[in-house]
Parts: C-alpha cells; structure tokens; sequence
C-alpha cells in the first residue's frame, strides 16, 4: 500500500480512543469541562453502565451560540493559547479533543446558555457528523448528553466489561472529583437510582461520609501537612481499617485526581510496621503543589503526570502519612489480633488418617533447607514448641518440620470449609446482629450476590440504603469479627468480574480463611500448637496454604548431619 494520509474520519477515531477507553473516560472529561466552567451544581446522569446514555448537566459559564460548533472541533479550546501556558495549566482541560473525541464516537447533543443570551442553543453531531444547530429555551450552563457510545466502533464496544465493572469505573470517577471538590453540589444517578449526593458545602469530610458511610467516614485520620511549597490534607485510614488491595489508594495534585505508584510507596512506607503484611490502607490525599512542578501534558487521559522533583514529592507525602499516623497512635498497632479462637478437634478422629511416607528427596535438595512439594500428606508429627511466636517446630520420622502457623490455620480452615457441601456451611447465629455501612457501588454489587453470600453461611440482609445487617456467619470463623469477615468479601467481589464461579467461592473461602486464621506473632499453648498440627496432618494438601505458599520447611535428618559436618561434606 502507498503511503497516504488517513482520512479525517479514521483520524479522529483512532485519536479517541487515546482519550475515551470506556464509559467512564467520558464522565471524566464532561464533569472536567463542567468543573472547569466553574458550575456549582452537577447533575450526572447514567444509563446501562453509560453505553446507554451519558448525561451531565452544570449551571457554569455556557458556551455561546456562535462558539458551539468550535467546542466538538478538534484542539479547540478556550483554556490555553500559547505554548507557554502548557507549564501554567490552571484547569483540568487544555488539549482541546475530549468533546471531539466523543462526538465522534457516539450521538452526542451539547445544549447550552451564557448569562448573555436570551435562549439556548443546541448542536447534534452523529459519528462526528454535524446534524445542525437550532435555537431553544434551556437553563442556563451546559448539558451534554452522550448516547450509544462506541455505537460506530463495534471493536471497542468489545472490550468492555462487564456492566457492574464500568459502573464501579463511573463511580470511582465521580467519587474523586465531588472529594476533589466539595465546594460543588454533585448529583449522581446510575440507572435511575442515586449513587451520591453532595451538598457542596466544601466540607470534605462529609463528602467522605456519603461515599463511606458515618461509621468509616469517622475512623478515618485527618492529614494536614503544610510548609511553604506544597500543603498535603486528606484522609487515611487507622491501620485496623485496612483492605487487601490498592483500590482505595487516591491521589489529587492541584485537584486533579492522578495515578502514580512512586506515591503508593510514599504511602507504605509511611505506614511501615503500622501494617500486616498484604494489607493496604485507605487513603485520599490531595497535593498541592506549584503547576510549574507538574507536567500533566505527558498523556491524552491527563491522569499520569510527571514530576519536577519526585524524590521530594515522596518524601513530603511519606513524612505527612506518618505524622498523621503518629498522631493517632505514637506505636504501631499491628500486634493486635482479631479474638481468634482455636478449634475443638477430636485427636481420634484425625489420627486415623493414613499418612503417606514423604517421597525421596534429590540429593541437591538435601543439600538445602527445601520447601516441600505441595499436594503430599505429612506424616504425624511431635510438636515441641514456638518460635518467635509465629512457626512450630516438630519433629517427624526423618528430622524437623518448621511450620508457619498463620499458613498452617489457613490450610486447616479452608478444608474444613470446602469439605462441607456446599448448601449446609454450617452458621452460627450472632448474639447481636451487625450493621455494615457501604458505598452505594458497592451496596449494588452486594445487592446481586446475595443468594452467594448466603451459600457460603453468612445470614445478610438489605437493613437500609447502603446498610446491611449480617445476623449470622459461618461456624468456622466464629472467632472473627464480622464485619471483617463480610469486608473480605466485599473485596474479592470488587476484583473479580465474573462472580459466581466455582474458583471464585474457593477464593472467597480462601479470604475468609486467611482473615480468620491465627496470626504470625500470637502466642500459642502447647494444647493449641497440637491441635493445629493435628488438624494439619488431616488436610489434603497440608503443604501449602489455599494461595500456595508453603506452609512448612523439612530440614531432613541427611541435611542435619551433613551441615553439621557429620556425614559427608560440604
Ligand atoms: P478542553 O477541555 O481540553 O478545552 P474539550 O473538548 O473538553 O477541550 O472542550 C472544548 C471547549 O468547549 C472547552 O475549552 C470549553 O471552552 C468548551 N466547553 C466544553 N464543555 C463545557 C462546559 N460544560 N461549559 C462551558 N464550556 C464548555
Ligand atoms: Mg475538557
């Protein structure tokens, strides 16, 4: 094929995907142009996860009549004009193609009114085709209605997910910017039924409250942290309040909601010994910094950004997490455990297991302290103590078994569950019902899976807007807090798209099983060390826990000998 320039058409297509990868993207760049215009009312509106229809509406400045036609052109913009100003940016738009862009792909209407004009106008452009401008009564502000997105680019209509996935996306979206900006009434309806409503008070932390729920909301710890080249404030959560993801890592510079790892780190770091290994706090930060020290031009969504000084940066943002921290509880509170309580096992029972020899290792195993092979029994064992509060030692027929005790529990809880059928986990009726307050994405979510829910043995019911009462839970993690033990949940349902498979109730187990299982660093009594080396013998795979690491390390009596220069050498 020649070379040949492409046509305006392709052009403007493969340019918005660059800035519209689903739904979501166009919430972004409506309610950017919407914050831009400096309304102090947003009303969202979303249909069918937004494929359906795309709605914002705002009370800003308006975009005049002869002006509109330039708004849906490419680089058209009212924000910068020289080159100069692209190291000056003061609004969250400047590139002049997001209108363009999903003009393009969908049938788009802009309606809009300044204070100068008597009436609105209208333009509607279809697959980036004008089909004319006409005159009409309409509010003052703009609204801008997207429908049938992706209607013309079938190939990108593909590689949506699953609704309840784009919801989460619009509803993240929106979340940031009504904490970005609480000084906005934001309005926000999916599927006709609304998902948060700010009074635009400028109160941050009731933003928080709506999205979180009074009993989060208020754990939560204020940062306040200030010199004379940045101020950082925000939230994060007290280091009991934590999730096993980075979901709920938010970052603002300038109030423009960013992603960037290098900040992630500040945070942990921040947080060091404050946590349990795999779990993550929650945090919102909002920077504000000098626009000369952010370049926000380096991507068409405007969400990665680049630094002048990221080294400095991070350390602002770790000192401030810390400081927060320290403010709250001058130590580290992660010795605490969640009032674990050791299970009844019948040592009769469980002895009548037969247990396969291990099989021979290679003699380059030998040589080191190898981590068994999964999916072998283990032979019966001799406790004879703790470790550093964490790893059992025993003694088997050939030499020492190290056994992490948190891994151990975990095996021996997640094959109690599965061995269960799966309609009769058993329950146990909580003295007390408990009320579990949630965000409104994540109530809807819950709302679906609830038949799930109770398969694998908690009683949860609806108890209000965003509240659930959880009146039972199953018998094995009756030394959990129940609450914990409903959020675990709540957690893999967010990372996993496709509920209701088989993989994913062992992963939901596996969850439950890892929150309620003794922890590393809890002292145990020798009758409890027995009973969890007994419970161990009788499992399955006892060699790994349900995510596959190892559960314990064999030093073999031919390993002993030869370190200690009995037998052969090294
Ligand atoms: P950018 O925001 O980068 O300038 P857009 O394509 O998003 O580019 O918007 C193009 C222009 O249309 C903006 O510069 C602004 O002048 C105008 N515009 C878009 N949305 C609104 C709105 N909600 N209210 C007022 N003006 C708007
Ligand atoms: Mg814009």
């Amino acid at each position: 094929m020649p070379i040949h320039v492409l046509s305006a058409d392709i052009a403007s297509k493969i340019a918005a995907g660059e800035v519209v990868e689903r739904p979501a993207s166009v919430v972004k760049e409506l309610l950017e142009n919407a914050l831009d215009a400096k309304a102090s009312e947003i009303n969202i509106r979303c249909l069918e996860a937004g494929k359906k229809l795309i709605e914002v509406e705002d009370n800003g400045i308006g975009i005049s009549g002869e002006e509109l036609p330039l708004a849906v052109l490419r680089h058209a913009t009212s924000k910068i004009e020289q080159a100069e100003d692209l190291f000056q940016i003061r609004t969250l738009g400047f590139r002049g193609e997001a209108l363009a862009s999903i003009a393009s792909i969908s049938r788009f209407t802009l309606t809009s009114r300044t204070a100068e004009m008597e009436y609105g106008t209208r333009l509607e452009v279809e697959g980036g085709i004008s089909k004319g401008i006409r005159i009409l009564g309409a509010p003052f502000g703009t609204t801008v209605r997207v429908e049938d997105l992706f209607y013309n680019v079938p190939a990108r209509q593909k590689f949506l997910k699953h609704d309840q996935t784009e919801r989460q996306h619009i509803d993240q979206v929106v979340a940031n910017y009504a904490l970005a900006y609480p000084q906005v009434k934001i309005k926000f309806f999916q599927e006709g039924r609304e998902v948060l409503n700010t009074s635009g008070n400028g109160n941050r932390l009731e933003v928080l409250v709506s999205l979180l729920g009074v009993d989060t909301a208020l754990k939560m710890i204020e940062v306040m942290f200030e010199d004379n080249r940045i101020r950082i404030s925000g939230f994060i959560s007290p280091s009991h309040l934590t999730r096993s993801n980075r979901k709920d890592f938010h970052f603002f510079i300038n109030q423009r909601p960013i992603q960037d790892i290098s900040l992630g780190s500040a945070v942990m770091q921040g947080y060091q010994n404050y946590l349990m290994v795999g779990r993550y706090p929650m945090v919102w930060l909002f920077i504000e910094i000098d626009p000369q020290e952010v370049d926000v031009n380096v991507h068409p969504t405007k969400a990665e950004v680049r630094l002048a000084n990221p080294g400095w940066l991070f350390s602002q943002v770790q000192h401030a997490v810390r400081r927060a921290l320290m403010s709250r509880s001058p130590f580290p509170e992660v010795t605490s455990n969640s009032g674990w309580e050791f299970p009844v096992v019948q040592p009769s029972v469980v002895r009548t297991v037969n247990h396969p020899e291990p099989a021979e290792l290679s003699e380059q195993d030998k040589y080191h302290q190898k981590v068994i092979t999964p999916t072998e029994r283990i032979p019966l064992l001799r406790v004879i103590g703790q470790v550093a509060s964490t790893y059992l030692i025993a003694e088997g027929p050939d030499g020492l078994y190290l056994i992490d005790q948190h891994a151990a529990h975990e095996r021996v809880l997640f094959e109690k569950f599965i061995r269960q059928a799966p309609d009769q986990i058993s329950s146990q009726n909580l003295l007390e019902p408990v009320i579990v307050e949630v965000t409104a994405s994540q109530a809807r979510m819950l709302e679906d899976q609830l038949p799930f829910i109770k398969k694998l043995g908690f009683d949860v019911e609806i108890f209000g807007a965003n509240t659930f009462q959880i009146r039972s839970i199953p018998t094995l993690v009756k030394g959990l807090a129940p609450e914990a033990a409903f959020r675990a949940i709540i957690d893999d349902f967010e990372e996993d798209e496709t509920p209701l498979q088989r993989e994913l109730l062992h992963k939901l187990i596996a969850r439950i099983c890892k929150r309620a299982a003794v922890k590393g660093g809890q002292v145990l009594t020798l009758e409890e060390q027995r009973a969890l080396v007994l419970d161990l013998e009788a499992c399955e795979s006892p060699r790994t826990c349900p995510h596959g690491r190892p559960t314990m390390i064999h030093l073999s009596v031919d390993l002993l000998e030869r370190q200690f220069g009995r037998r052969g050498a090294i």
